[in-house]
């Protein structure tokens, strides 16, 4: 099995360029997916994060993991796989958000309020998540990692 490694900055105007790489659609569980998944959340649990993308580990596939998922019990629902934004609530909020890839770099930063999303959990099967607050804002900055979009892109320069 590969051990994977957080990619990290101090350095806004150094962006790794594998954090612009758009990931690819997970098109099974595999092993090698799981054992992926399980290193992110230690990862993540480690650097004190509340969610992570594969392609913050150098892996651009779309699985993202997302810690304090007070909407269901199962430890499956903390890993969501191809994850699509549905619907976004028109209203905003603006809240301080921080990325694993630049520690040290924290700005406000406005996005919608609420959020649904569909994705496939580890047993693929579909799941449906509406979220608001801290989980809604974690889902939209993960999912935009999927596109090779980064937080301090919202900054008003
Ligand atoms: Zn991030």
């Amino acid at each position: 099995m590969n051990k994977y490694k957080l990619v990290t900055t101090k350095d806004r105007d150094k962006i790794p360029v594998i954090l612009r790489e758009k990931s690819k659609p997970v098109t099974k569980i595999t092993p090698e997916l799981l054992d992926l998944a399980k290193q992110m959340t230690k990862i993540m649990k480690a650097n004190k994060g509340i969610g992570i993308s594969a392609i913050q580990v150098g892996v651009p596939v779309r699985m993202i993991v997302l810690s304090n998922c007070d909407m269901c019990s199962s430890d499956q629902c903390f890993i969501f796989i191809n994850p699509e934004i549905k619907r976004v609530s028109r209203r905003e909020a603006v809240f301080s958000e921080g990325c694993l890839s630049f520690p040290d770099i924290f700005e406000d930063i406005s996005r919608p309020e609420k959020v649904v999303v569909k994705a496939k959990n580890t047993d693929w099967e579909d799941v449906e998540i509406e979220a608001e607050g801290l989980m809604a804002r974690c889902l939209e900055h993960e999912i935009d990692h999927l596109e090779g979009v980064l937080f301090i892109d919202y900054v008003r320069k």
